[in-house]
């Protein structure tokens, strides 16, 4: 009997099996839909002609986008996508002669759209016309337009998956076409592309319709769009060289009466592209190369080829702060600029690829600023990028190269600073362990190889390793990639005939459990005795005996330049004699010292007086961007672990007088409204009292000053938020709401939290308010409020990849009941929230991790009666 029953169960199971399947060969002959997220690849768009109509001041555009699509089979039916678009009129056609209807249906929230033939179309060459109307998007997804002194201005924001907001097409990023590109527009205004003007012909009407040239095969979302009353500002061309042999036309692009600003940018844009042409050993791989000035855009650069976007702070700049203005506009523009080889010449498949193309990019800017720039910095910023890419491991438990993404949200969730930073960092670990110009032949050899067509994470990650000669190191190095978490080396000395031997323990963060198998780390140390060796050597153990060439008493820095990714840890004799020796380290491995003294801390290994002590020492020596690494300890016990803040602050300052000067921005501010240091504050105070003192630009441009200012005349508000309104310049604005952002005060914020909601802040601005108010405890909880109270009005306005950042912003409680609600808050708006469950996890461990903490401390500190 039983046997039977299951014989007849087989039975079924076969039938049906057998029916599904001639039902999903006959199917997929008819329909083939969409698999995991992507299209299907019978249908491919050869070639896009899109026509336009861009009316800045209309609240609505239109448009007519004719697609040639290549058909590896009949289909009554097929997929592309198109978003919150109405269409008047959709045809298709094997001849170019006679159209068919068809008709659309938008199948997913995220555009996805069935186009139903009314006659099929047989295999080869076939066009499908449509025509639509949009509407602007008030959070930038698509296109959008904003309004400057009285005049509007149209750009477009496509990048990850918002093409599809303006034109309907094929918006992946592995498919790619050629596209014509027509836009009518206002006559008085300038339009701006990918490619060239190719020519203009007046309508009547006051109207213009403006034809670019053909684009090479570029994928839909790489599209620039940009209309309103420009100025056009040319820069020096850019002569041909061993790998170019055209002119390079270059030009800044701003909004009308801002064009003068853009003098740096265009001093500096030509000797960028020849750099990286030199890396890359070829040419700049487009035939003119705009670069845009957007106010307030969300995104800080957009790599459109031959028309980057960058935010116009970033770009537009005057005298004041000039050092940091001149590194913000190198690093955004170059970062941009490579993408023109890495992601434009080059494409990635999808979206899995984000995070080697981001991490190359990221790597070589790095790379190439410093080498051209070495004053400005750029190794520092680099070591701090470095720093912030372990914090993040140590928060949140995510291997680097995402697993299968198959949904919208995965997709925006494949951009993040993990992406970028981590991987920017490995690959400078791989390239300073190895010679230089292998890393650079096995570039060039690649670049070569997939010019004009697609490359995917193997190949680029073969690029990368390939040059590696150590074999064990280019075979394992994907540990780093594809497992969470950061390695941990602790380094313990030991004499063995008269030279210096170090037995090497390897954890991987942030579990701490040593792991089966341990990692592969390529290590490099600098040893001082006499003279400054450096020796690197590859571990693969969890404990092994590194047999260095030095004499017993060097004294050891395990991680030379800080170029390698791993923490490390000492014994507190050990830190001593790293710290009070006499050897001179560079700012960027003094900045190495200070991360890692300060995680040994907060991990209880380093005990509290001497880590404050050598903190202190280590800040008096070291260049004054070294203090800033212990800044989150001091903030810690401020406003976590203090009973009596007065005194707290007062202790902290002592601790921190001997600083290094000049303080970096990050430092003033600490000093001024966290320590609240007196005499720096009447100082700022003084200046201000001078009578209109706040309309003096060198006066309110100190976003230090203002606050201070601010916290001691609150009324003042409001003349601040009109400053505001009346303000055109970005960088002067990033200024003011800077200076707003760093109100302290909980009686101040709460006359300022109100305007959260002023139509004078952009989203960006509004954005940084939530941002800045929420990392500081005495504004954390109600801001908290505020955005919970008002969050359909903070969505609408803000971007997704925004909203995505919510759970680590709301992380920074420490404490649980607080939490609890936060919880509750996110997981209420789980639709919202890009990445979400993951991201809520992640931010939960880290509450957690502080609530620990903060316990173990405050036990500690009852013990031992020290704060
Ligand atoms: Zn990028």
């Amino acid at each position: 009997m039983r046997w039977s029953l299951r014989s007849l169960l087989y039975c079924c199971m076969a039938a049906v099996l057998l029916a599904l399947f001639i039902w999903h060969q006959f199917f997929r002959y008819a329909d083939p839909s969409p698999i995991n997220g992507r299209l299907p690849n019978h249908v491919r768009p050869l070639h896009y002609d899109v026509q336009l109509t861009l009316l800045p001041d209309a609240e609505d555009f239109s448009g007519v986008a004719t697609i040639e699509l290549q058909l590896d089979q009949r289909i009554d039916a097929l997929y592309l996508h198109a978003q919150a678009l109405r269409f008047n009129r959709i045809e298709s056609s094997d001849d170019l002669q006679n159209w068919h209807p068809a008709s659309a249906v938008e199948e997913s929230e995220d555009g996805l759209t069935r186009i139903q033939l009314s006659r099929s179309l047989a295999p080869g060459t076939a066009h499908v016309r449509l025509s639509y109307q949009g509407r602007y998007t008030a959070n930038q997804e698509g296109l959008w337009r904003q309004q400057i002194n009285g005049d509007w201005y149209v750009f477009n924001q496509f990048n990850t998956i918002f093409a599809r907001r303006a034109i309907p097409g094929f918006d992946e990023p592995g498919i790619r076409a050629r596209i014509d590109l027509s836009v009518t527009a206002p006559t008085w205004h300038h339009v701006v592309s990918t490619t060239s003007l190719l020519e203009t012909s007046v309508l009547g009407n006051g109207r213009k319709r403006v034809h670019f040239v053909r684009t090479p095969p570029i994928s839909l979302h790489q599209l620039n769009i940009s209309v309103g009353p420009f100025d056009i500002v040319a820069g020096p061309i850019l002569k041909p060289n061993e790998f170019r042999r055209q002119n390079l036309p270059i030009r800044a692009v701003t909004v009308k009466g801002q064009g003068a600003r853009s003098q740096f940018a265009l001093a500096h844009i030509g000797p960028m592209v020849e750099a990286a042409e030199n890396y890359f050993g070829m040419p700049f791989p487009f035939e003119k190369l705009d670069v845009l000035a957007v106010p307030h855009a969300t995104e800080g650069v957009l790599e459109h080829p031959g028309a980057i976007n960058l935010r116009d702070r970033l770009m537009l700049f005057d005298q004041h702060n000039l050092a940091t203005s001149q590194r913000f506009f190198l690093s955004y523009f170059t970062h941009g600029l490579l993408h023109h080889w890495v992601g434009n010449l080059v494409a990635m498949e999808w979206w899995n690829d984000v995070w080697i193309y981001e991490g190359v990019v990221e790597w070589l800017t790095y790379r190439l600023l410093h080498e051209r720039y070495p004053a400005l910095g750029f190794d520092i910023e680099r070591q701090q990028n470095k720093q912030q890419a372990i914090q993040i491991d140590l928060n949140e438990v995510r291997r680097l190269q995402p697993g299968v993404i198959d949904s919208s949200k995965e997709i925006h969730a494949s951009y993040s600073a993990q992406a970028t930073l981590k991987s920017a960092s490995l690959i400078h670990m791989l390239e300073r362990f190895i010679r230089e110009d292998r890393f650079q032949s096995g570039f060039r050899a690649f670049f070569a190889r997939h010019a004009y067509d697609l490359a995917g994470t193997e190949e680029l990650y073969h690029a990368v390793t390939d040059s590696v000669a150590h074999p064990l190191l280019a075979s394992e190095f994907d540990r780093f990639i594809n497992e969470p978490g950061v390695p941990l080396i602790h380094f313990e000395r030991q004499c063995q005939n008269n030279r210096l031997s170090l037995i090497l323990r390897q954890k991987i963060l942030p579990t701490a459990q040593t792991t089966q198998t341990a990692w592969t780390i390529p290590v490099c140390a600098r040893f001082h005795d006499q003279q400054n060796a450096l020796q690197c050597q590859v571990i693969n153990q969890s404990e092994q005996l590194w047999q260095t060439a030095q004499p017993c008493e060097a004294v050891v820095l395990p991680n030379a330049d800080g170029a390698g990714y791993y923490r490390w840890s000492l014994a507190t004799d050990e830190w001593q004699r790293l710290i009070t020796g006499s050897a001179h380290y560079s700012s960027v491995e003094a900045l190495e010292m200070a991360e890692n003294l300060a995680q040994s801390y907060r991990q209880q290994q380093l005990p509290s007086e001497p880590f404050w002590r050598l903190a202190a020492r280590l800040s008096s020596q070291s260049a004054a961007v070294v203090t800033e690494s212990f800044i989150d300890e001091a903030q810690f016990a401020l406003y976590r672990l203090s009973r009596d803040a007065k005194a707290t602050r007062q202790q902290l300052r002592e601790r921190f007088a001997g600083a290094a000067q000049p303080w970096t921005p990050t430092i003033r501010e600490w000093m001024a409204l966290d320590l609240r240091l007196p005499l720096l504050r009447e100082q700022l105070l003084q200046t201000m009292q001078k009578p209109k003192a706040f309309a003096d630009r060198s006066l309110n441009s100190d976003p230090v000053r203002v606050a201070v200012w601010l916290e001691t005349q609150p009324e003042q508000v409001d003349s601040v938020l009109n400053h505001l309104c009346r303000e055109n310049q970005g960088d002067i604005r990033n200024d003011l709401v800077q200076a707003i952002g760093n109100i302290r005060r909980p009686e101040v914020h709460a006359r300022m939290i109100d305007k959260l909601s002023h139509p004078c802040l952009s989203s960006n601005e509004q954005w940084r308010l939530l941002n800045d108010w929420l990392q500081h405890p005495p504004t954390q909880f109600a801001t908290f409020s505020y955005l919970r109270n008002h969050f359909p009005a903070i969505r609408e306005r803000q971007p997704t990849f925004r909203i995505a950042d919510l759970p680590p912003m709301l992380a920074q409680f420490c404490d649980a009941d607080i939490w609890a609600q936060a919880k509750t808050f996110l997981l209420e708006h789980t639709a919202d929230i890009v990445g979400h469950l993951d991201a809520i996890l992640s931010a939960e461990q880290q509450t957690q991790k502080c609530i620990e903490m903060k316990a173990a401390f405050t036990e500690r500190a009852l013990s031992s009666q020290q704060p």
